[in-house]
């Protein structure tokens, strides 16, 4: 039985109830992997070779990365992140088993300050980190440096068990909230996620679509700042033609008062792996907090 989304016509169709009535397609070339793991269903399907977007992962239906447009997401929610803290030594990424958020955090490391010292990774779903490192070898990559840990576990039992003031940056890269991150997007994760922070400490996340989830990002940013506490919540628009209605995007909060999140403290362009990005530069981190009229007031 083929999973979500693959239909007998040669095209996968991406239809969820949390984008009701509309479907992004995508022709198949040919499937790579089609099973159902403990936690959803992981496909792996080649897209068709005349078009752009080469090999696709999808899990419940629902595309998470693309050969084509990963690049996009993955560095903006490592740079909006790390260039913002003065000395980001400990990062940890809660999702992101396919590795893309660890490859472009793992630049922070070569750069000439060498700041990034450990990366952890927890993921509750050890076939996606498995089927990554096989179809995705180099967005993977990263999973392989001595200074990263991948951790098979649930992100909310993880932040739980940790110790208070531990991580600078903690990058939560999870699928939507209907599934296994439903959690993730609860206030009690949160308040975990502030407490083992330390002072100075960053957190972003999946942030979902200001087309179809501002309800969803106003709760969050509301309990974010009243209930939990951080100092500073913003939202960060990122344009990735594979998501929904072509756009997502990352909420980015602050522990402390004197952090700025739409301004790099660290620009990357002085950081030396500047002209290895695609997507992210100083510049398009402060355009990403400035958003259309109709959301504008999210960050005001
Ligand atoms: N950026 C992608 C998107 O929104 O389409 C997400 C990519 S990444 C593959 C998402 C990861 O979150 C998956 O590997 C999934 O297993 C993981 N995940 C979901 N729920 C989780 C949880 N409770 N704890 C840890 N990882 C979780």
């Amino acid at each position: 039985m083929p999973g979500p989304g693959i239909l007998s016509d040669g095209w996968f169709r991406e239809e969820s109830s949390m984008w009701p009535g509309q479907a992004q397609g995508l022709k198949v070339e040919k499937v790579l992997y089609d099973q159902p793991t403990e936690f959803q269903h992981l496909t792996v399907f080649e897209s068709d070779p005349k078009g752009p977007w080469g090999t696709v992962m999808t899990l419940d239906g629902a595309i998470q990365l693309t050969d084509y447009d990963e690049f996009v997401y993955h560095e903006m929610l490592a740079n909006l992140s790390l260039t913002c803290h003065h000395k980001p030594e400990r990062v940890l990424v809660i999702g992101g088993g396919d590795g893309g958020v660890v490859r472009e955090v793992l630049r922070h490391k070569s750069e000439k300050e060498g700041v990034v010292q450990s990366v952890e990774l927890v993921d509750i779903d050890g076939a996606v980190i498995d089927q990554s490192k096989q179809h995705f070898p180099q967005i993977a990559c990263g999973l392989a440096n001595p200074c990263v840990t991948a951790t098979v576990g649930d992100g909310a039992a993880f932040v739980h068990n940790a110790p208070d003031n531990v991580y600078d940056v903690v990058i939560i890269d999870t699928t939507d909230p209907e599934g296994p991150a439903s959690e993730l997007f609860g206030a009690e994760f949160y308040k975990n996620v502030r407490r083992i922070l330390r002072p100075g400490g960053i957190v972003c996340n999946q942030g979902e679509s200001i087309w179809l989830h501002r309800p969803l990002i106003e709760k969050m940013m509301s309990f974010l700042k009243k209930d939990i506490g951080f100092t500073t919540v913003k939202y960060a628009m990122i344009y990735t033609p594979t998501y929904p209605c072509g756009s997502i995007g990352t909420l980015v909060c602050a522990k402390s008062v004197d952090t700025d999140l739409t301004v790099p403290r660290r620009p990357v362009e002085s950081l030396g792996f500047a002209d290895e990005l695609k997507y992210y530069s100083s510049d398009m981190h402060r355009a990403a907090f400035v958003l259309p009229r109709f959301a504008a007031y999210l960050n005001e």
